[in-house]
């Protein structure tokens, strides 16, 4: 098995790259079919979704905007209830057609904050791409429009996503061994 150590934890890897980037093709003509002519504004979640923004953005093939923002959220193995809130979103959205680009959505908390933020300035339309969903994690009443891949409970680092900074430029999808 392909196993490698972060700092305290091992993790052995168990999604590589070819198979991330076939269900991005996938969720990218989902969204080309489905928005073409809404002039859509994607909203990348900083830190954890910029390798998962690049590649989905490169397969849109209509007119947009991306921006990025930052929120923080996240420490060790578990997740917390401090989310922080959006920064970065200069752009005027009332009335726009907004897609959320995240890394990951574990509990949906994360989501419903961010969710909640943008339809206080009036959004006309707000719909979530996800790289990783773990259904079996969401305690929130979260409709997740676009997932790439639909994952185990369990931790998992690489493409992005990090185990405390360390792990995000990792090209494969690793998970944790207990
Ligand atoms: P939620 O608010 O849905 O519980 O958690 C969402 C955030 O927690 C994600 O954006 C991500 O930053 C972090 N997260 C959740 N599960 C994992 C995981 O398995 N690995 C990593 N690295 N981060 C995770
Ligand atoms: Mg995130």
């Amino acid at each position: 098995m392909d196993t490698i150590s972060i700092l305290d934890r091992k993790f052995a890897k168990s999604i590589p790259e070819k198979e991330i980037l076939n269900s991005i093709d996938r969720v990218a003509s989902q969204i080309n079919a489905d928005l073409k002519g809404t002039n859509p504004l994607f909203i990348a979640i900083l830190n954890g979704s910029f390798m998962f923004a690049a590649d989905l953005m490169k397969r849109i093939d209509f007119p947009c905007e991306i921006s990025f923002v930052k929120l923080a959220s996240y420490h060790g193995t578990t997740s917390t209830n401090n989310v922080l809130e959006l920064i970065g979103l200069n752009q005027n959205i009332n009335e726009r057609t907004i897609v959320i680009v995240e890394d990951i959505v574990d509990s949906g908390l994360t989501m419903t904050r961010i969710i909640d933020l943008l339809k206080s300035r009036g959004v006309a339309k707000i719909l979530i791409a996800t790289l990783l969903f773990k259904p079996d994690a969401l305690k929130f009443n979260l409709n997740v429009n676009y997932v790439a891949m639909r994952i185990p409970n369990d931790f998992i680092v690489g493409y992005g996503l990090d185990y405390n900074g360390y792990g995000r430029n990792l090209k494969d999808i690793y998970t944790v061994v207990e």
